[in-house]
């Protein structure tokens, strides 16, 4: 499993690529994108999702 950006929802405010234990958030194109082959959900780190925690708008960063 991976969590995944509403790129609609998103500001692009950059958080969220910052917090990303496992550098799996990058700005690609016009949206920031999860690599969903490199997020972890956050496992054995944190028992909260960092992208989603940080993220100011809710329900943005969600599971795929
Ligand atoms: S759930 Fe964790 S590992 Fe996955 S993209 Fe969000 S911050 Fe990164
Ligand atoms: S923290 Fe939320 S609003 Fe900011 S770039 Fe990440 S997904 Fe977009």
């Amino acid at each position: 499993m991976a969590f995944k950006i509403i790129a609609s929802q998103c500001t692009q405010c950059g958080a969220c690529e910052f917090e990303c234990p496992s550098g799996a958030i990058k700005f690609k194109g016009e949206n920031y994108v999860i690599d969903p082959d490199k997020c972890t959900e956050c496992k054995g780190v944190s028992d909260t999702q960092q992208c989603a925690t940080v993220c100011p708008v809710p329900k943005t960063c969600i599971p795929a």
